[in-house]
């Protein structure tokens, strides 16, 4: 999708001009991956900008990087003021934020313990990640050629930059193919979550999503969704699914920051009711939540003013 940009990116705390956040050809994590970062949005409220759950967020970023051995410069303090201010400076309403970690010029090898570790936060406007119509549509998914990668190869838990040649490899492949988006199996055949999303699957009334000893990323909007749905009465655990469960069941639906909830119409060609009442319900209880328009929620929203 293509960037807009914005006038401002945090760069190593402070304020560059967008066409000046530039890094070194011989910048360490570009040529091996291992890079840190976070997707997150801004949400417009009644009290300007807020970002949902951005500390959490930031929890995260400093997790990934704890997983590396990389060594963040910022605590999750500092990083989620300089989230607030880079949003404050580009004007904007409701955004998407890009927050990264890396490992900067002047060390070269796979020795990383000598390197410096950069920072970065940019933001930019960007609509829904599988299409405006995603929750009355769904979304045509298939189940990747492409295995997750495993807990002793490249750790699903940590949200490095590399781990993403997994899911592009799968995207792609999906889309070549004529579908919206990929569901990953880990090396056991259990499913372990989207490119960019986790899943959840609806089988004779209850939710079940695969964790993160599935393969599956710790993600914060399926933790949100966890607890919707259980003051909604749903059922909802952690659980493991096999690629047959979603071909039988009542609903399925995709989350993430970018996705947020957008149901699922069919896997490897076989329809699901779409959008099923859960997802519908749940849906639209998200949207209200992160626009802080759910009292019960509102210390989820983060304002930047
Ligand atoms: N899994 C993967 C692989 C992701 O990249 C993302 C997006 N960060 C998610 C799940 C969903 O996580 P979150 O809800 O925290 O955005």
């Amino acid at each position: 999708m293509p960037i807009t940009p914005t006038s401002k990116i945090w760069m190593n705390g402070e304020l560059v001009d967008w066409d000046d956040a530039t890094v070194h050809i011989l910048t360490h994590s570009l040529h091996y991956g291992m890079g840190v970062f976070e997707g997150i949005r801004a949400y417009e409220t009644d009290a300007g900008p807020a970002v949902f759950r951005l500390t959490e967020h930031m929890e995260r970023l400093h997790r990934s990087a704890q997983i590396l051995m990389m060594e963040m410069p910022y605590s999750v303090e500092e990083l989620v003021e300089a989230t607030k201010l880079v949003v404050r400076e580009s004007g904007l309403p409701s955004c998407y934020i890009r927050p990264i970690a890396y490992y900067g010029y002047g060390e070269m090898g796979l020795n990383t313990l000598p390197c410096s570790v950069d920072v970065a936060i940019a933001c930019w406007p960007w609509g829904a990640y599988l299409g405006d119509d995603a929750v009355d549509k769904g979304v045509r998914m298939k189940i990747s050629s492409w295995t997750r990668h495993g807990h002793n190869t490249m750790p699903p838990a940590s949200k490095t930059t590399g781990n993403y040649v997994n899911s592009s490899l799968a995207k792609v492949e999906a889309l070549k193919a004529g579908y919206d988006e990929a569901i990953m199996l880990n090396a056991e055949g259990l499913v372990s979550e989207c490119t960019g999303e986790n899943l959840f699957c609806a089988r004779r009334g209850r939710l079940i999503t695969p964790p993160l000893s599935a393969g599956a990323l710790e993600g914060i909007t399926q933790s949100t969704v966890m607890t919707i749905a259980a003051d909604f009465g749903f059922e909802a655990v952690e659980g493991d699914l096999t690629r047959s469960d979603l071909y039988v069941c009542d609903e399925l639906f995709v989350v993430g920051t970018a996705a947020e909830v957008s149901a699922v119409n069919s896997v490897d060609d076989r329809p699901i009711p779409c959008p099923g009442p859960m997802t519908r319900a749940i849906a639209e209880e998200y949207a209200k939540t992160v626009r802080g328009q759910v009292d019960k929620y509102k210390d989820w929203v983060e304002h930047v003013r």
